[in-house]
């Protein structure tokens, strides 16, 4: 480690650490300490970088739990569970990736109960799993499955807290709160590390490395109304597309049925899972007549939407018929306490309701990105274009929701993100360990590509336009809301494509009013809203782009047919898009996966057919 000042544009000196290590995992929620875990296990040099103690990553808020076919609570199987992530991605995801995950599933899950994670017990003192959305027997054919492993609802923060102790154990290096700013990559498409800005003392730190992993979550803060935290910003994303990649399926953006009206904040699929229901102001229980086998317990974008229509249709309940009633004042309060405990807490906060006696208010709000940094089921980013579909680009990995492997295609499970996040963050691991040279030396520092990503980093710490980031931030948070929602249009579409591209242009006009490096949230907010600005103009552009309704993306103009408005022939492909500093983006197209990776299920089982729940 070496310490030198070297002068930057301004003639103001930062101050830069060096570091060498042979992987660098930027974020520390589930997927980037499981992904160190495994690095630090095999004895790899690991470094972890994360702008939030790991503890506080969005992972923490994860209530309803992991799925896994255990068969605890009743029969279950891989196949099952792989046919229900099929249907609920609306076959978008890859096969492959999703049939890894099923048959992953249950040993990742053991390996957590294994690390010390306090799973909810059953009688017979196994690990107790619930009902959630999508999830059944029979391949679809009902009733449903209990394949939702939980720790009450506080699944994500006993995971975090569980690994991120295994993480210390095996000695991997922590620099906690440390913002990445970018990747270095070589002139020939190598990633060779990131550099990093210490938040609490100002110092700049260049780290090289032999693979880097990004694992820096979603960016549900590209909405006005989201579940996640106000970290989720897609810095992962924003990295990779300054880096030249391209981000995969980005139009697929999850609205979760049950945000509480107002602030947002998630109530639990597993509220429904333990047999909470939504009505109308009609007091009717409106899932019965559109998902007659599933009802509530319909995959999320189906009951999203279904929520929406009945608002629209004037049966919204409250005093501007703008909202839904979530019922769970007819279960036993001795179950909402011992398996609801945190939402009973969050609703008596945030909507000021006693769940055991009145309903609570819900709203469809931001939850989850599908999309992201492309990669194989090894976690291994794609270079790709529609001529070179698998191309690797070689020193680079993405797991978690920053990642797209795709195993939740066009619309997630719930439960299905909290074991994608172990499951690959594994995987990540067990390919790294093969990739790695351990002999060789750690690639040297590119110095003059560090001088570019400080070039840029300087240049919005002295930004000195007329436009606070706060506002040009709201603005485009209100844009994607407005345009790029629960139901969208080709009129909706073009205005959210050409009001983004205005405000991507205004950010040549941003204003950063503190100059200081340290503790500048101010200037971490203006690199976060440069990160989320990639990812929405993407969204919204690839969104404009797919001439179909699939999963989450659902076209009011594209509805018609067997399949709802499902284009098998023309749009089973995922998007690429690729954005320019100018905020042009570009669009091209790879193929879906449909091969098995091994026997045990009749491919016919899982074939494309109409989505009904
Ligand atoms: C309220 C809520 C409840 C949920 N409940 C469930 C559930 O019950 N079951 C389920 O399966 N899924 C659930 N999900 C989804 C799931 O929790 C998330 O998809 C998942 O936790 C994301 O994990 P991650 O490791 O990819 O990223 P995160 O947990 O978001 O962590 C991101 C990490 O990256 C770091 N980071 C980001 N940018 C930078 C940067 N520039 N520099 C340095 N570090 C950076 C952060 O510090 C953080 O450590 C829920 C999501 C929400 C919002």
């Amino acid at each position: 480690m070496a310490s030198i000042s070297s002068p930057n544009q301004n003639g103001k000196a930062y101050t830069y650490v060096d570091h060498a290590f042979d992987v660098v995992v930027v974020g520390a929620g589930g997927a980037g300490l499981r992904a160190t875990l495994g690095m630090a296990e095999q004895g790899l040099k690991t470094a972890c970088i994360t702008k939030v103690f790991p503890t506080r990553s969005h992972t923490v808020a994860a209530q309803g739990g992991i799925a896994a076919s255990l068969q605890n609570m009743t029969p279950d199987s891989w196949q099952w569970h792989l046919y229900d992530t099929v249907k609920g991605s609306d076959w978008l995801g890859d096969v492959d990736a999703m049939q890894y995950l099923a048959m992953e599933a249950p040993k990742a899950v053991y390996e957590l109960e294994h690390y010390g994670v306090p799973f909810s017990r059953n009688e017979e003192g196994k690990i107790y799993q619930r009902p959630f959305g999508g999830h059944m027997q029979n391949y679809g054919e009902g009733p449903p499955v209990q394949r939702t492993c939980a720790v009450a609802d506080r699944t994500g923060h006993a995971i975090l807290h569980t690994l991120y102790g295994q993480s210390l154990r095996h000695n991997a290096e922590f620099f906690i709160e440390y913002f990445a700013i970018d990747l270095i990559m070589s002139a020939d498409g190598r990633c060779t590390g990131v550099v990093a800005w210490n938040l609490d003392d100002g110092t700049i730190h260049r780290f090289s490395a032999k693979m880097v992993v990004l694992a820096t979550g979603g960016y549900g803060r590209a909405y006005f109304s989201a579940t996640s935290a106000h970290t989720c910003t897609g810095d992962g994303g924003g990295m990779a597309a300054r880096a030249g990649l391209p981000l995969q399926d980005m139009e697929f953006v999850q609205f979760h049925p049950t945000g509480i009206y107002g602030s947002g904040c998630l109530i639990t699929e597993g509220a429904r899972g333990e047999g909470g229901y939504l009505v109308n102001s009609e007091g009717e229980r409106f899932m019965e007549r559109y998902a007659p086998s599933a009802k509530d317990l319909a995959s999320r974008d189906v009951v999203s939407r279904c929520m929406t229509l009945e608002i629209r249709e004037g049966r919204g309940v409250g005093k501007n018929k703008d909202h839904i009633y979530l019922h769970l004042d007819h279960l036993d309060p001795a179950v909402l306490h011992e398996r609801l405990p945190g939402i009973s807490e969050s609703a008596k906060i945030f909507a000021g309701v006693d769940v055991t006696r009145e309903p609570i208010p819900v709203l469809p709000t931001v939850h989850y990105n599908m999309g992201g940094v492309p990669t194989n089921f090894w976690g291994e980013v794609l270079n790709a274009d529609g001529a070179n579909p698998e191309r690797i680009a070689p020193g680079l990995m993405a797991v978690g929701e920053a990642g797209c492997a795709s195993v939740h295609g066009a619309n997630r499970l719930g439960s299905n993100s909290l074991i994608d996040l172990v499951v690959f963050g594994r995987a990540a691991a067990i390919r790294a360990g093969e990739v790695i040279d351990r002999a060789a030396p750690v690639p040297e520092l590119d110095k003059a590509a560090c001088d570019r990503i400080i070039e840029r980093f300087d240049r919005l710490r002295y930004a000195d336009g007329g436009t606070p980031t706060a506002v040009l931030r709201d603005r485009m948070q209100r844009t994607m809301q407005e345009d790029a929602a629960v139901f969208r249009t080709q009129e909706s579409l073009e205005a959210g494509c050409r009001r983004m591209k205005e405000l991507w242009g205004e950010m040549a006009d941003l204003k950063v009013t503190d100059r200081s490096l340290i503790w500048n949230s101010d200037l971490v907010e203006t690199l976060e809203l440069e990160n989320l600005m990639a990812n929405a103009i993407t969204t919204v552009v690839s969104a404009e782009a797919r001439k179909e309704s699939r999963g989450a993306h659902a076209r009011e103009d594209y509805k018609d047919g067997p399949l709802g408005g499902r284009d098998d022939v023309n749009w089973r492909k995922h998007t690429l898009a690729w954005v320019n500093e100018a905020g042009d983006v570009k669009l091209d197209y790879r193929p879906v996966h449909t091969d098995l990776i091994a026997p045990g299920i009749d491919p016919q089982k899982i074939a494309p057919k109409a989505r009904v729940y």
